[in-house]
């Protein structure tokens, strides 16, 4: 029988699907988190925390565990882990396959600023105005310098530094509805909506309610990672290993 240990790279809800789906196809599975988050949601069957230790570290340790291939789950915004993947799956000589949800796209009644990290966002947020910013602890600390907004935060952690009296942090995980997220920048009086175009249905209310209040919305583009064969779905990417790694 074939070698079908896959290595699911994870911290997001379609790694923990994709995590299900394979064990249910018969692949061996470890998924690996980076161990950022104190209380994460885990996924079904084995789980390694941390860092490898850049591309070098992650090469031995798909040789050591004997990895068939790697499923890269990460956020579309971890671009240095996928990008690590890719490097070390080619040392490796195995497949690195990415599973990635599509990003949103803008419609009618939106009114979306298109900037390309975070720097220009925050510095696209006016003066004097309130922001909703929704973005991890690794981004928030750019905006919470902005001493002049009021600014409401909304994140899974709180930071591990002070949060200036201008801004108020909202400790809050996803998935959220449209009636809460209207509701929420109604109390706050919010002026603009800040997010990474993360894509997905869990947290794309924010969108909907800021279209319905007529907010513009500072969309920050995903960054660039190298190509490799994606899927949209986890059941496409398990049917794709079958393939690959069929006996
Ligand atoms: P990143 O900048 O791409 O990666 C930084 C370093 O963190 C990597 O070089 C690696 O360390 C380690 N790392 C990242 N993901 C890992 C994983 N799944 N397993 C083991 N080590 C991992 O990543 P990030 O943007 O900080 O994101 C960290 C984690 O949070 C990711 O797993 C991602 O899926 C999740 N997440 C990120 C976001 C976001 O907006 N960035 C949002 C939601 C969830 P070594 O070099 O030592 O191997």
């Amino acid at each position: 029988m074939r070698n079908r240990r896959i290595l699911i790279l994870g911290g997001t809800h379609e790694a923990r699907d994709l995590a299900g789906v394979l064990l249910a196809a018969g692949f061996e599975v470890i998924s690996s988190l980076a161990g950022v988050t104190e209380h994460p949601v885990l996924p079904e069957g084995t789980v390694r925390r941390g860092g490898f230790g850049g591309v070098e570290g992650l090469s031995d340790y798909l040789v050591a565990e004997r990895i068939a291939a790697i499923a890269d789950a990460t956020h579309p915004f971890a671009a240095q882990m996928s990008g690590h993947a890719v490097q070390a799956a080619r040392t490796a000589g195995i497949p690195c396959l990415r599973l990635e949800r599509p990003p949103w796209v803008s419609g009618a009644g939106d009114r979306w600023i298109c900037v390309s990290s975070v720097a220009e966002a925050v510095a696209s947020v006016p003066a004097r105005t309130r922001p909703m910013v929704t973005a991890g602890r690794k981004e928030i600390g750019l905006f919470l310098a902005r001493a002049d907004v009021a600014g409401l935060a909304r994140m899974i952690e709180l930071p591990d530094f002070g949060v200036p009296g201008n801004w108020t942090v909202l400790l809050q995980r996803g998935p959220f509805t449209l009636a809460g997220e209207t509701a929420l920048m109604t109390q706050y009086a919010i002026s603009h909506l800040v997010t990474k175009n993360a894509g997905g249905d869990d947290t794309s209310a924010k969108l909907a309610a800021a279209r319905g209040l007529g907010l513009p919305v500072i969309m920050i583009a995903r960054p660039a990672k190298p190509p490799v064969p994606s899927f949209a779905r986890a059941c496409e990417l398990a049917a794709h290993l079958g393939e690959l790694l069929s006996p």
